[in-house]
């Protein structure tokens, strides 16, 4: 495994980590839940993303991840960096949603129960917050780090302008901001526009998300979507639908495969190398519904690094 360093400070992360989105809920079989952490252990991954939210139903992944730390994992908390996060609305009512101090507080005292974790080592603010005030809502996490229940903090989802604000308030309250954790991937390239450049500069790690385009980016839907799929389960919470697999872009992905293919890569290895071949990159988080699908990342490991015809030749396809 190769471990980056987390903007300036002193936490180290392997630059494939595993989230917990989909495939962890309670429908899903825990023996495949289980594989696929330890599979993911066992080569080196040490950090695992979850958040409130995550399952279905919301929660449950947590729980799925509490259970498999404590079966299989428990002797090994020390070698596990694991992150939670909350912003998403989690429990009915004015408290369950965004940003308050009252939300977060409260979510991520259920988040460490379901987990079976006296802290977190890392909890982020999953969204920016139109409405409550920034100060509030990092003074929530600052609070979080001084009553021991998280090491680190971070954010999600934020543009440049909100998370340049969002670092300077934790950076004087003495939380300095660990890392971001924006969508990253060759068909969703906002971050370029601003937000690399802001975190580079202040010392704060960047974690890109559904680096796949949620399996987009892979070979799997050339020749349409297979039942056994994301697309093909149709699940809820924001998961890739079949309506949005558009012949226009898998034309591209055609393209893609064929760049991949010149570089002895799968589809899904380059886009995961094209990720990585950028050092302001700490790690990316990926997705997985089988343990294989692991294996398969770690081999983008082996050549993340671009020529720069290659990168023309991308950029023009996605033009
Ligand atoms: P990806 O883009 O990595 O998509 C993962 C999916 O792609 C898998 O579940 C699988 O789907 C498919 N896949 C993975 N590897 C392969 C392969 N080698 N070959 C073919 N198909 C493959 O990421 P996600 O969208 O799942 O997001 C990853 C993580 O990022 C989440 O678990 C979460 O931790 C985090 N995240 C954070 C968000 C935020 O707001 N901060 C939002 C969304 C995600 P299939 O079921 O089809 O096999």
């Amino acid at each position: 495994m190769l471990y980056r360093r987390c903007g300036k400070s002193g936490v180290l992360l392997p630059a494939i980590s595993l989230g917990l989105w989909q495939n962890f809920g309670e429908v899903d079989a825990i023996a495949n839940c289980r594989d696929i952490v330890k599979t993911a252990f066992n080569h080196g991954i040490t950090h695992f993303d979850l958040a409130n939210n995550y399952g279905p139903p919301s929660g449950a992944a947590e729980q799925t991840f509490g259970r498999i730390l404590k079966e299989d994992l428990a002797p090994y908390r020390d070698e596990l960096f694991i992150s939670t996060k909350a912003g998403y609305l989690m429990w009915d009512g004015p408290y369950g949603n965004w940003g308050s101090k009252k939300y977060l507080v409260a979510s991520l005292d259920q988040s460490l129960k379901r987990l079976g974790l006296e802290y977190v080592d890392l909890f982020y603010h999953h969204r920016p917050d139109p409405d409550t005030p920034l100060e509030e809502t990092m003074t929530a996490l600052n609070l979080m780090v001084r009553q021991g229940k998280a090491l680190y903090v971070g954010i999600s989802n934020y543009g440049p302008a909100e998370a340049a604000k969002a670092i300077k308030i934790l950076r004087e309250l003495g939380t300095p901001c660990l890392i971001h954790q924006p969508k990253y991937s060759m068909l969703v390239r906002t971050p370029e526009d601003g937000l690399l450049d802001l975190l580079e500069q202040e010392g704060v790690g960047c974690i890109a998300f559904s680096s796949l385009a949620q399996g987009l980016l892979t070979n799997k839907y050339l020749s349409g979507v297979p039942a056994d799929s994301r697309a093909g389960r149709g699940l809820p919470n924001g998961a890739i639908t079949t309506s949005g697999i558009t012949e226009e872009t898998i034309a591209r992905v055609r393209l893609l495969n064929e760049v991949a293919e010149s570089r002895n890569q799968s589809l899904a290895q380059m886009a995961l190398s094209w990720i990585l071949k950028d050092s302001r990159i700490t790690s990316l988080v990926l997705g997985a519904s089988k343990p294989a699908q692991v294996i398969d990342a770690l081999t983008a490991l082996s050549n993340i690094t671009f020529t720069h015809q290659e990168l023309k030749q991308i950029d023009l396809i996605l033009a």
